[in-house]
């Protein structure tokens, strides 16, 4: 495989359950990114929510049919490849923000997947789109599924309800594409649009490597004899820089230590050992696409993301570690989602507790001070982050988290 083969920029795909995110991977991947056995994890092939689409373009074709993802064109010639993106698909029944909040993270732009059939907006259609809105995520494509199902009249119906509701938001200019995921319909309108509205980021080469941990493992099997262990291993993307085999890298937070009594938290050296993109084994990596960083962190430390939320790179360079914090506080003017507790939003409190997701980080806080626009919180696991970083607040609206608004680290 060559070099630009691997992927180079990261999409998300986020809308409401059910509405086709996973069918839309699989017609541009042909993997299935609900799948995740133990089997490709212990390969390192962290496959969770991950799949790689390879665009390419028949020369000579008009657009869009010239756009393609078969390496066959129609007259039989070879089509060329224009670039392979990385799609994070959100989790289909995963009620809880945080988790599309962590993946919005590392998106560069997003697909947002609305389905024909339905009334607009769906609770988490709405939910997603404000996430965007708050991580600050603009090039935004809007692919109108299932028009397989409707006709005409109500296709047009719906793409006026679409209209309406982006309408003020981030989205408000995002093309609206109607395909079908499941029957293939205007595939390659959808990558036309793809490839004008999420173009990959110019990324500085100078840059100090930061790669955010999603997700952290122990890949070797029970019983696995001490001589034969395998170090911890990250799963995660680079937001900035490249990161090379042999590379020394500090972790932050890194671990709680107890000492005399008092606990602290001290990053964690460590060195790479191995790097998968793509799934193949790479000397050196770069944003873009989930990484497996093979590391000689002793795998206990590693096991069932135990450092996910955590940000690696060459010591020194990270960003502070926060365990308290003020942040500039900016409400949601009402809840969005579910019916359960609609209505306005409640000034945050002294006391209360919020979920804060930040980066990859998602943790606990319990607010010390509240003012007007702003609050102190003290969180119970520590984060790497700094200045100026976009903070997504939840509170605890009946039985979930639900996203009241973003901070901003002061
Ligand atoms: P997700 O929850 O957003 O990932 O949705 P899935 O991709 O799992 O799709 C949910 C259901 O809708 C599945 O039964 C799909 O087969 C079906 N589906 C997805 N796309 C289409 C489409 O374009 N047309 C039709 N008729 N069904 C679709
Ligand atoms: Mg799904």
């Amino acid at each position: 495989m060559t070099p630009n083969k691997r992927p180079e920029v990261n999409i998300g795909l986020v809308g409401h359950v059910d509405h086709g995110k996973t069918t839309l991977v699989q017609a541009l991947s042909g993997e299935w990114t609900d799948q995740h056995s133990e089997e490709m994890k212990r390969g390192i092939s962290i496959r969770l929510g991950y799949a790689d689409a390879t665009f390419r373009q028949c020369p000579g074709m008009d657009e869009p049919d010239c756009y393609t993802v078969e390496e066959e064109c129609p007259d039989g010639s070879e089509s060329e490849h224009l670039r392979t993106v990385s799609f994070v698909d959100a989790p289909g029944h995963e009620t809880l923000m945080a988790t599309m909040l962590s993946g919005a993270s590392l998106m560069d732009g997003a697909v947002l997947v609305i389905s024909a059939s339905e009334e607009v907006p769906q609770a988490q259609t709405e939910e997603h789109l404000m996430a965007l809105d708050i991580i600050g995520i603009e090039n935004i494509v809007i692919a109108q599924n299932k028009i397989d199902l409707v006709d005409r009249e109500q296709a047009e119906q719906n793409y006026q309800q679409i209209k309406e509701f982006v309408a003020g938001t981030v989205a408000e200019d995002a093309p609206v594409v109607p395909i079908s995921a499941q029957q293939g319909v205007n595939m390659d309108l959808l990558m036309q649009a793809i490839e004008e509205e999420i173009p990959t980021p110019d990324r500085d080469p100078d840059a100090d490597a930061e790669l955010l941990v999603a997700r952290s493992f122990d890949i070797n099997r029970p019983g696995t004899t001490w001589d034969s262990l395998v170090g911890g291993v990250l799963g995660g993307s680079l937001s900035q820089g490249q990161l090379s085999a042999g590379e020394e890298i500090e972790l932050r937070p890194g671990r709680e230590v107890e000492e005399g009594g008092q606990s602290e938290w001290q990053p964690l050296q460590t060195t790479v050992r191995s790097l998968q993109a793509g799934g193949d084994d790479v000397e050196t990596a770069t944003p873009g696409g989930l990484l497996g960083v093979g590391t000689g962190l002793d795998p206990a430390i590693t096991k069932g993301d135990a450092l996910a939320g955590q940000v690696a790179g060459p010591p020194g360079t990270l960003p502070p570690v926060q365990e308290s914090f003020t942040m500039g506080v900016n409400l949601l003017d009402r809840l969005v989602g579910s019916e359960e507790g609609a209505g306005e939003i409640e000034e945050i409190s002294t006391g209360e507790p919020l979920m804060l997701t930040i980066g990859t980080a998602t943790t606990v806080g319990s607010v010390t001070s509240a003012r007007d626009g702003e609050c102190e919180v003290q969180l119970k696991r520590p984060v790497c982050a700094e200045p100026g970083d976009k903070i997504a607040i939840n509170r605890r609206v009946g039985a979930r988290w639900r996203l009241i608004g973003y901070g901003t680290l002061q």
